[in-house]
């Protein structure tokens, strides 16, 4: 029988250690003797065939799927299903995820929060609404170093949402990230001639 989080979403820029923590966990739950499959997107081509890899140079066994309802072939033996890349994929992933639940799986996913213009990406944030658990992990900043990376800068002029590949691409701290023209935050704030001040009420003040 299956204890703690049944549905846990591990998100943050690239580089910041998503899939290698998908990896342990999934290592963790083989140690518990828990059947498991990682799967992956067909979208994301940077890993080898059959292979989800981390930058850390881990690497478990994954099956690829073009479509979310494929992820149902291939789960009915496992208790401990891992999904990576999950920005990838399209809105189905939300049914299937319920379906999953429903067949008391447990369900580890990871994926990018945001896409390269800082706006959410794709399915991931739903799945951040509905899971128990979410780690949001940050990672180095690539231009002035900070630990607190959580952007990812992409680095060619493309205006296409998925453009796969790491060479496009740099984690960035929300300082040092430049998101496309029209996505940068224009804030026009009215100059305050009068501020206002906050009286501090005492429980003196409130007797009188
Ligand atoms: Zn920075």
């Amino acid at each position: 029988m299956l204890s703690g989080y049944r549905f846990e979403v591990i998100v943050g820029c690239m580089s910041a250690g998503k899939s290698s923590e998908l990896i342990r966990r999934i290592e963790r739950a083989r140690l518990a003797y828990l059947p498991t499959i990682i799967v992956r997107p067909k979208t994301d081509t940077r890993s080898k065939p059959n292979q989800v890899e981390s930058r850390n140079g881990l690497a478990s066994q994954a099956i690829v799927v073009a479509e979310p309802k494929e992820i149902l072939k291939y789960s009915s033996h496992a208790v401990v299903i891992g999904i990576d890349e999950a920005q990838f994929f399209s809105d189905d992933l939300i049914s299937v995820v319920q379906m999953l639940l429903r067949q008391k799986k447990k369900l580890i996913v990871s994926g990018l929060d945001l896409d390269y213009r800082g706006q959410a990406f794709g399915v991931v944030p739903q799945l951040m609404a509905m899971a128990d658990r979410v780690d949001k992990l940050l990672a180095v900043c690539r231009k002035c170093g900070s630990d607190f990376a959580c952007r990812t800068q992409r680095m060619v002029h493309s205006d296409e949402q998925i453009l796969v590949g790491d060479a496009q691409y740099e984690a960035r701290c929300i300082h040092c990230f430049e998101p496309p023209g029209e996505y940068q935050l224009r804030l026009e704030l009215p100059i305050e001639t009068h501020v206002p001040q906050l009286a501090l009420v005492t429980s003196a003040t409130v007797a009188s």
